[in-house]
């Protein structure tokens, strides 16, 4: 059984394809999956998911790259929705100073009310951060944070591992982890304690190596557990069961999810 962690399934280009990939999920044994909100459309479309297949859960947050021109609009709305309890976390929310899409500082702006947000509504933050760490720490230390972080899609090295680690947040790999050039990311895998460790696809981004080109889906997750596995010398199974477990811890949910 596999917990993605985080999915875009509800984004224009997925939510197409909805039922159909739920479908795929459900018989590659993906029993939950974290959909990650970026606007008011998408969490709109989350939150009737939610009503059919209670085993997703949602989190909500403009993205660092849209916080310029969404972020004021879409907080107040991500503030509702958190405090009527329809959101697992905030995220993704943090920075990100190689795209830089929106000016540094907004990116910080946003960040810092997001922790304040979860740290008063008690939720876990997903976080994005690319370049930028020594910003990310010192930012969630200044404003008081202390609520459950997963680092989404961690693609740094060994030495920033280290320092998520130590702050006992975790730290999410992709299918960026499966590519051949990933050697350095595999060396990340090896080290993260597998109590510290979550599983995603980032769908529909980043598939695999072997469906690399094509709309990534939560199906495709086994795909990145083996690697992760492999390189950790372990069963698939106790990846697998771990990162679940991980997960249900993290975004505060049963070990098994309802009964559809
Ligand atoms: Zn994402």
């Amino acid at each position: 059984m596999y917990f993605d962690s985080h999915a875009h399934l509800t984004n224009l280009e997925t939510f197409v394809h909805i039922d159909e990939i739920i479908k795929h999920a459900q018989e590659a044994h993906v029993l939950r999956i974290a959909n990650i909100c970026t606007d008011f459309d998408s969490l709109q479309k989350g939150v009737d998911l939610q009503k059919k297949y209670p085993w997703i859960v949602n989190t909500a947050a403009t993205t660092p790259h849209d916080v310029e021109k969404e972020g004021e609009e879409f907080f107040p709305i991500v503030e509702k929705y958190a405090k009527e309890k329809k959101l697992a976390a905030i995220g993704e929310t943090g920075l990100d100073y190689f795209y830089e899409h929106s000016p540094r500082k907004i990116q910080q702006e946003f960040l810092c009310r997001y922790f304040s947000l979860a740290e008063k509504l008690k939720l876990p933050v997903v976080i994005h951060c690319r370049e930028a760490f020594s910003d990310l720490f010192k930012l969630a230390d200044e404003c008081g944070f202390t609520q459950p972080t997963v680092l989404h899609c961690f693609t740094g090295t060994v030495e920033e591992a280290k320092r998520v680690v130590d702050r006992g947040w975790y730290l999410s790999l992709s299918g960026i982890v499966t590519f051949k050039k990933s050697e350095a990311l595999r060396e990340v895998a090896s080290y993260v304690p597998l109590h510290q460790l979550l599983i995603e696809t980032d769908t529909p981004y980043l598939a695999p190596q072997s469906k690399r080109g094509k709309a990534n889906e939560p199906a495709f997750i086994e795909e990145t557990a083996k690697v992760i596995a492999d390189t950790k010398k372990i069963p698939l199974s106790t990846l697998a069961e771990a990162t679940f477990k991980n997960a249900c811890k993290f975004f505060s949910l049963e070990k098994h999810p309802p009964v559809v």
